[in-house]
């Protein structure tokens, strides 16, 4: 049987690049999920669909395909209708239109069984909001990962500004409110520590500390 570690929390918490180094550790697939929601944002942005619970949606959703496949460096790659949007879906606009897409069921449903089917084949660490209390509930290991608002936002601030855009960081932590706001007031699967789950703050904690500490904790529960 694969095992699964359910990995939520809050926008710019740290999940992916302390995932992806305990999953590199571990010799496990880190899957980010977030990445799938993005890129039906972009799918939506695209076609000039509003992201909000319509039929225009259905239709899209109806109408596209989104896949994940991994790189030779073992990378998760997402595709859009085969193309790799991997690069495309990073913006702070796409943040955005991810986190208004995903509050849909609709759109929901449709990546669900993609998550679950990655989590049956493989061993995994699974990125999201609602790995641990609806994707994965019987995940071997649920942990819950967080930081402070302004913690948060001073990382992703630092990351997008050695990419080289132009962000401002109030802009940023005012992403990060509006992004969290949504993702825990959301009708379906709101971000909620799941039951049972082991709840990790990093605020103090740096990028090697983070990583050790859910290396332990995955290491103490399996
Ligand atoms: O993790 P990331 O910031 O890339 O996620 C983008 C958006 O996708 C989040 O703001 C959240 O609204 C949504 N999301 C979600 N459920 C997941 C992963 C991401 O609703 N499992």
């Amino acid at each position: 049987m694969s095992i699964a570690i359910a990995l939520d929390g809050p926008a710019g918490a740290g999940k992916s690049s302390i995932a992806k180094r305990a999953a590199k550790a571990l010799d496990y697939i880190y899957i980010d999920t977030g990445a799938l929601y993005r890129t039906i944002g972009l799918a939506a942005s695209r076609r000039g669909v509003e992201p909000v619970p319509s039929a225009a949606v259905d239709e899209m959703l109806a109408q596209i395909s989104v896949d994940l496949t991994f790189n030779e460096k073992g990378e998760q790659i997402v595709l859009l209708d085969g193309e790799d949007v991997s690069g495309l879906i990073r913006t702070p606009e796409a943040s955005m239109m991810a986190s208004k897409i995903s509050a849909i069921p609709s759109v929901r449903a449709y990546l669900l069984d993609l998550q679950r089917g990655m989590a049956k084949t493989h061993n995994v660490i699974m990125d999201g909001r609602d790995i641990g209390t609806v994707v994965l509930p019987d995940a071997q290991v649920k942990i819950f990962l967080t930081a402070s608002p302004e913690a948060r936002a001073g990382r992703r601030y630092k990351e997008l500004i050695e990419k080289g855009m132009d962000v401002k960081y109030e802009d940023i932590l005012q992403d990060v409110i509006t992004r969290d706001y949504n993702d825990s007031h959301r009708e379906t699967a709101p971000l909620k520590p799941a039951e049972g789950c082991v709840m990790v703050d990093t605020t103090e904690l740096d990028f090697e500390q983070s990583v050790e500490k859910i290396i332990s904790v995955i290491k103490e529960n399996i």
